[in-house]
């Protein structure tokens, strides 16, 4: 049941009564359920064909390119990329479903932090380098150990990570930190890129939003399965910004 209370006050605004509202979400949940079930099958049909597509696209442009005119390459090349986002979006569907779907198997361990942000900037380590970004990392004093799917978190992790990468200039910088604050740790991941306009902040979590005119090719999933691991953690994601000034993305994960 999904349940709404609204106080009824008088003119002294004293409480003199409330509504409660309960309404059975039995069916929507079901219809939720076998949404994510039907995007889960048609995802994984899809897999096969593309993964084949792409690879003779791929055997084409590699063996084929010298009897080729330009015209013809550039064609091949387009195909190229096109597989690439279809897969990449086929994935990040089939991702989101199963986790919707509550077909997520996560393996919980105590972790300490600066593990996860020691693999991550190694992860990175050429592309920060290529694009001359600085990424560092900071943690707390007496930081407690994580109760959490190192994998999943380190893909939650990357995932900002590499959207932060996407978004910052040439010489910008990356700010990784963890701090804790009662039963929680927080961990950010802060950026001095163009930042969020007020109108996508709320949203920006939802399936497929992107900020019109700051695409960079990506599919609009990446923080909707962010979300999604996050909450199976039991800890919630946010994020802060403002225009021109940055943005930093919060999620909390348990002590352990
Ligand atoms: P994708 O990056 O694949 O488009 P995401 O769900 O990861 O999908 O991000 C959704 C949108 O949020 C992005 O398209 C972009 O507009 C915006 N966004 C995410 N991270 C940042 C960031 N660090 N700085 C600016 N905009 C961002």
């Amino acid at each position: 049941y999904l349940c709404t209370v609204t106080a009824i006050r008088g003119k002294d605004r004293s409480l003199s009564g409330a509504i409660l509202l309960l309404r059975d979400v039995t069916r929507l949940k079901e219809v939720e359920r076998l949404k994510s079930e039907f995007v889960m099958a048609a995802s994984h049909e899809l897999r096969t064909p593309l993964t084949s597509l792409g690879m003779s696209v791929d055997l084409l442009l590699e063996h084929a390119v010298q009897g080729l005119a330009k015209k013809d390459i550039d064609l091949l090349q387009a195909a190229h990329e096109e597989v690439h986002r279809m897969k990449a979006l086929v994935n990040d569907l089939l991702d989101l479903s199963r986790i919707e779907a509550g077909r997520i198997d996560l393996e919980f361990e105590c972790v300490p932090v600066s593990i996860l942000f020691d693999h991550a900037e190694a992860v990175f380590k050429n592309q920060t380098d290529m694009k001359e970004v600085s990424l560092t990392s900071e943690l707390a004093g007496g930081m407690p150990m994580v109760r959490a799917d190192a994998n999943k978190i380190t893909w939650v992790l990357s995932n900002l990570i590499s959207n932060a990468l996407r978004y910052v200039s040439k010489g910008g910088h990356i700010g990784l930190s963890a701090y804790r604050i009662g039963p929680h740790v927080h961990l950010s991941v802060q950026d001095d890129g163009p930042g969020i306009p007020p109108e996508y902040q709320s949203k920006i979590f939802q399936k497929f939003v992107q900020v019109k005119g700051q695409e960079t090719g990506g599919t609009g999933l990446g923080l909707a399965i962010c979300k999604e691991i996050v909450r199976a953690h039991g800890g919630a994601i946010w994020m802060e910004s403002s225009a021109g000034q940055g943005s930093t993305f919060i999620f909390t994960l348990p002590v352990a």
